[in-house]
């Protein structure tokens, strides 16, 4: 999988995002490749989707973290 991703994108590594949620306001990490759905620990509100590969953000990205 790992190798796939390669050839797609020049980036080798994944990264984390700090993120935040647009409901609460909660601050979670959130991988930057995520395969299934992220959401936001407090109030369940979904902060991140699958799609390609690569996660989809919906919150507010705060920071990168590499
Ligand atoms: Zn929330």
């Amino acid at each position: 999988m790992e190798v796939e991703w390669e050839k797609l994108i020049p980036k080798p590594r994944s990264r984390f995002l700090l993120v935040q949620c647009n409901e609460c306001g909660h601050r979670q990490i959130v991988f930057d490749n995520a395969k299934i759905e992220v959401k936001c620990q407090v109030c369940n509100a979904t902060l991140a989707l699958p799609k390609g590969g690569k996660a989809r953000i919906l919150g507010r990205v705060l920071e990168t973290l590499t």
